[in-house]
């Protein structure tokens, strides 16, 4: 969020940048066009899910999607349009602009250069001498930084800062399109064959996951990404709901958890909630896409006609956390 305080410094900036933005940090370099493709794409999922979730009627395809994903049809969400919301809170910070330098909204990191775990544990910030919180990073972020089991991107939200969206380094890799082979080019010296057996993973994600989980993942990834930043929060970000809160089988069960939930008031109701979630709110942009594109999405996660798998489609059981 841009501080008020940061307001007046910022104002002639802002007549240009329309007041936020997102920015994609130095250290991602070369892969910086790879990245703002992606990011671009992610930005237009969101708004195009608005644009159709917001039709009267709404496309009866994309309804059964919603109901697939979330227990209810589109009209019929017991705690009304929240997907809309996150994702429309994401409209203002689609413009791609490094002029705003630290009063930006979302940056996004494909390195981890900034960052070094010191001798208390904790993970440090060498840019802005800042700790990252305990709470917020979790384990999840010391599996990206040191390349154990394959997580593709974390999201920071530091306090009265630019949330990070965290790129991690061996998922880039996997992104530009190489094999992934060598660890050591990314942290020489630091690794085990430990590590390297638990991301050499076989290929059992198409068993895990279904074909529009891999469908573009690279966008998908940075779009779920997107809905976990202090912007997309109305007022809460979009979370990642325990357990198992990745893939079109697991957010099913969690449409359907909430579908039985119904009527038992101990419980906070939105808490159970999909639109909570960030991977259904992801999955349902990208099928919201392909169903504009004349693609049928199957219950089952399958798509007809099948699509072409592409360069960002990842074949490793990626958990693309929070
Ligand atoms: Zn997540």
């Amino acid at each position: 969020m841009l501080r008020p305080s940061l307001r007046a410094a910022a104002t002639l900036s802002l007549l240009f940048v329309a007041g936020h933005a997102y920015t994609i940090d130095e250290d991602c370099g070369n892969d910086r066009d790879l990245v703002r493709t992606a990011a671009d794409h992610a930005f237009a999922l969101a708004a195009n899910a608005v644009t159709e979730l917001r039709k009267t009627p709404i496309n009866p395809d994309i309804d059964h999607v919603v109901e697939q994903l979330f227990g209810y049809t589109a009209a019929q969400r017991p705690w009304g349009p929240r997907i809309e919301q996150k994702l429309g809170n994401l409209a203002p910070i689609s413009t791609l602009d490094g002029s705003v330098d630290g009063a930006t909204d979302v940056r996004i990191f494909c390195t981890t250069k900034r960052i070094e775990k010191r001798k208390d544990g904790r993970y440090y910030n060498k840019n802005t001498e800042s700790v990252y919180q305990e709470d917020e990073i979790s384990n999840r972020f010391a599996h990206c930084l040191e390349l154990t089991p394959p997580t593709a991107a974390i999201t920071f939200n530091p306090e009265g800062q630019a949330s990070e969206i965290q790129i991690c380094p061996w998922f880039m890799t996997q992104v530009r399109g190489f094999k992934f082979r060598d660890l050591t080019e990314l942290r020489a010296g630091s690794l085990t064959l430990g590590a390297l057996a638990k991301i050499s993973l076989p290929v059992i994600s198409s068993m895990a996951y279904t074909p529009i989980d891999m469908f573009q993942v690279f966008d998908k990834v940075i779009l779920h990404e997107l809905t976990h930043t202090t912007q997309a929060g109305d007022p809460k970000p979009a979370e990642d709901m325990q357990p198992n809160p990745y893939g079109w089988k697991n957010c099913k069960e969690w449409a359907r958890k909430f579908v039985e939930s119904k009527g038992d008031f101990d419980r906070p109701p939105d808490f159970k909630d999909p639109q909570n979630n960030s991977d259904s709110i992801a999955l349902l942009c990208s099928a919201i896409e392909l169903i504009g594109l004349g693609v049928r999405v199957n219950d089952d996660g399958s798509l007809n006609p099948p699509q072409s798998r592409k360069r960002d489609v990842v074949m490793y059981p990626v958990s693309w956390v929070a």
